[in-house]
């Protein structure tokens, strides 16, 4: 009865796993739990939950009546799979649905539901028996991101439940499958892990269908990568045949300021130019001259060079694979320039939803597309076509030091597992070829063998107070793919039992039990309980539950959706990055201007203006005493504005995080109201900006929520010192934080750099970059 249109049928015929269909739905059959190994693209995600669907699972009449859920870690993973499989199976968004936390299309009649793992993590705190469910998915499990190691855990413990009142013969419960998926054949932590799985669930291995690809180290590695990225691009556009071409770089202004190069030298617009420009009678030189291509201020320029004559040892990659491939009558006689356009295409988290989707489009005919990705493309998404991929061989990660709370986001070297992933990436197609931007000698002795999972390197203070809404008190115990230490987690403990989540677990009851207990940790309070319902930090819950006076909630929320969705503001170095989009509109103001350098220095000048001036409006918002203010600020004014972008571009906001922080508003206004009937949230469409009084307050319950992240400024607690030294700003004033070592200083974005240092702060976070930089600042009010 499944109806597939004919090119989905086609195409399916080609992916690997079609043809495991019976294999894999008798272990699924015969086994709660199965394991299904298979390279990216061997059609994991969109094929097995309509092999489920097609075995009767969701269908309400009958044995697996329950949904069909499949986590993803990535919500344009979740969104798009549950698009591409409703169009396979010819079926609407209510019946193959997603939900990410800002946005949701399930309705009651959904049968399959892609979602993300935040998602089914907060579903089991309140149907811990996942009863809607027949079975559950978990997908990208090599991936090791902490919620999906914790959702094993936790489900390998519902799935006992559900089978033993099964067997007891409780009415209307069935037993409850799980799969795990991965893109490697790593799953030892999983498959051999006793304390997880009493016997080791079978794994199938999907035989991948994967072209050669020819590996091609630099003789060297470079530093600049981004520049050497470029570079290979334009040797792989200009001298091999078509094919596309997949970026890996690290971050958005990266990605961003590649892609405005790439199509300032090869986008269609600029080969019009050059073609009128040639029409014109002038002769071409033979490569590309920096002159000839608008990068922008001279003092910005990449000064790059693409000659080749300067592109030593590491041109050989090419050369040698041109000989090998035997490529060389399809490369052509014009080697150095290439008529044919590019179509370049970012990928990265931050960007709009609908972008994203772009990559998944066949690029105009007669271009090259080119996608510059971060590690979002490494398994997650498969893109069509692609046949060369560039790999700087770095990725930016959050590192989490667990004794001082410093975080910092660093730009390391990925593993030899990710290296081998972004590799495959170009034998989807037919053969390919992967340039690595680093030696083989760097990549056989500093890179890891495989990346760290994540529950090792971030702050898990959510997790233990999700694990202990369902009443999983021993946390110690609980089944880890890969446990953290105890150490982090009595920490995390101390946090919630702070903040009032838990009990103290000093309370020693004569009972032994409870005399265990208090070695294994506290109980969930009632406040705890009401924190663990928002999809926020425990500390933003705390903030809610206490935010209720004076008319404070409905900024409360707009504050915590804020800080939950991160800092909507651009930076100064981002808005280079931005600039390339906005030139043409302020092509029309500046007419009169008739140089076209001096016009573009004019408009960045303009731009520039505005963008401080938009900083301090919103600085402004209760004096310059809290940068969570500005966050406030904005996002009050958004909402007034009825959103939109060009009141984003306006204020130098990105659309799409002021976009979620208005749903998360939306969202946990309707939670509030569902739990504290009575409350007034006071949700308005339009926020009033808030008394004095309130602001007051709001610093108060900030300084609540951060109690634990305390910064005294150094003269204060110097002994030597007599304190109260007189500073004009706060650059570079040194302060003490809280058990942390060293000196900390205000962030110079920060809305209070610029005034009289204050005493006493608390901050959001730490971050080193520089020097470890205190963010989120506020003020704390003098009592
Ligand atoms: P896996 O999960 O094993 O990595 P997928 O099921 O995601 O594999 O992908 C299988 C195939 O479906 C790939 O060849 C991919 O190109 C194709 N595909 C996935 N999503 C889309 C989409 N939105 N549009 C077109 N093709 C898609
Ligand atoms: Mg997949």
């Amino acid at each position: 009865t499944v109806k597939r249109p004919t090119s989905v049928e086609e195409a399916r015929l080609l992916l690997p796993i079609v043809t495991e269909e019976q294999p894999i739905m008798e272990a699924i059959l015969l086994n709660l739990v199965v394991i299904i190994c298979g390279e990216t693209g061997s059609g994991k995600t969109t094929q097995v939950p309509q092999f489920l669907y097609e075995a009767g699972f969701g269908d309400p009449g009958g044995d697996n009546s329950g949904m069909i859920g499949i986590t993803q870690p990535r919500r344009v993973a979740a969104m798009s799979m549950a698009s591409r499989v409703a169009h396979e199976l010819s079926l609407t968004s209510s019946r193959v649905s997603y939900q990410i936390r800002y946005d949701a299309t399930v309705s009651p009649s959904t049968t399959i539901k892609f979602m993300t793992d935040g998602v089914l993590l907060r579903e089991l705190a309140t149907d811990f028996l996942l009863s809607k469910y027949s079975v559950i998915i978990i997908d990208e499990v090599h991936e090791r991101s902490m919620n999906t190691d914790i959702l094993i855990g936790v489900l390998s413990r519902v799935l006992k439940l559900r089978e033993q009142m099964w067997k007891d013969g409780k009415e209307g419960v069935k037993p409850l499958r799980l799969i795990i998926m991965s893109a490697t054949l790593r799953v030892s932590d999983f498959a051999e892990n006793r304390t997880l799985f009493p016997s080791p669930p079978p794994v199938i291995n999907v035989a991948a269908r994967q072209h050669p690809v020819t590996i091609h180290f630099n003789r060297r590695t470079p530093s600049d990568y981004v520049n050497e990225a470029i570079k290979k691009a334009s040797k792989i556009h200009s001298r091999l045949p078509p094919g596309g071409i997949l970026m890996f770089l690290t971050g958005q202004n990266e990605i961003s300021g590649v892609c405005k190069k790439l199509e300032a030298m090869y986008g269609k617009k600029a080969l019009e130019q050059k073609s009128k420009r040639r029409q014109a009678g002038r002769t071409l030189v033979a490569d590309v001259e920096p002159e000839e291509v608008d990068l922008g201020p001279a003092e910005q320029d990449l000064a790059f060079d693409i000659d080749d004559d300067h592109a030593d040892q590491d041109m050989e990659a090419l050369d040698s694979e041109d000989e090998n491939a035997g490529l060389d009558e399809e490369l052509g006689l014009n080697l150095d320039e290439s008529d044919t356009p590019m179509h370049i295409v970012p990928l990265y988290s931050l960007l709009p939803n609908d972008k994203q989707m772009r990559v998944f489009q066949a690029p105009p005919p007669g271009h090259r597309l080119v996608v510059v990705s971060t590690n979002v493309a490494e398994t997650s998404l498969t893109i069509p076509g692609i046949r060369y991929v560039i790999d700087c061989g770095r990725a930016k990660e959050r590192r989490y030091d667990v004794a001082n709370g410093i975080q910092a986001f660093q730009v390391n070297w990925t593993s030899k597992a990710s290296a081998a992933q972004r590799a495959g990436r170009a034998g989807r197609t037919g053969p390919g070829h992967c340039y690595r931007l680093y030696s083989s000698a760097l990549f056989e002795h500093y890179f890891e063998s495989f990346s760290q999972p994540e529950i090792l390197r971030v702050p898990i203070e959510g997790v233990v107070l999700q694990m202990k809404s369902m009443n999983i008190d021993a946390v110690v115990n609980f089944p880890f793919p890969t446990p953290p230490d105890r150490y982090t987690l009595k920490k995390a403990e101390t946090v919630l039992t702070h903040l009032g989540a838990l009990t103290s677990t000093a309370i020693i009851a004569p009972s032994t039990s409870e005399v265990s207990m208090a070695t294994i940790g506290g109980h969930i309070t009632a406040l705890g309980k009401t924190m663990a319902l928002f999809p926020l930090s425990p500390r933003y819950s705390k903030m809610l539950v206490s935010g209720q006076q004076h008319g404070c909630l409905p900024y409360v929320i707009t504050i915590v959706s804020a800080l939950s969705v991160g800092d909507p503001f651009l930076r100064e170095e981002a808005l280079e990055a931005e600039e390339s989009s906005d030139d043409e509109n302020m092509d029309e103001n500046l007419e009169h201007i008739k140089s076209q350098s001096v016009k573009a220095k004019e408009a960045r000048r303009i731009r520039r203006r505005a963008f401080f001036e938009s900083q301090q409006t919103h600085a402004s918002l209760g004096k310059s005493s809290s940068d969570i203010f500005s966050m406030l600020s904005v996002a009050g004014a958004y909402e007034y504005a009825g959103g939109g972008h060009k009141f984003c571009a306006d204020h130098f906001v990105r659309p799409k995080a002021m976009e979620e922080i208005h749903k998360l508003r939306g969202q946990i206004s309707n939670i509030v109201q569902v739990n504290f009937p009575g409350v007034d949230t006071g949700f308005i469409p339009t926020l009033r900006p808030p008394t004095d009084l309130q602001l007051k307050v709001l610093r108060q319950l900030l300084t609540a929520a951060f109690i634990d992240q305390v910064a005294v400024r150094k003269d204060i607690v110097e002994k030597n010192s007599s304190g109260g030294k007189k500073y004009a700003s706060a650059k570079g004033v040194p302060y003490q934080a809280l058990g942390i070592p060293e000196d900390v200083f205000i962030h110079p974005t920060s809305a209070l750099s610029n005034s009289s240092p204050p005493e006493y702060i608390v901050y959001h976070e730490i971050v080193r970059t520089t020097r470890p930089w205190l963010k989120g600042v506020t003020i704390i009010n003098p009592v």
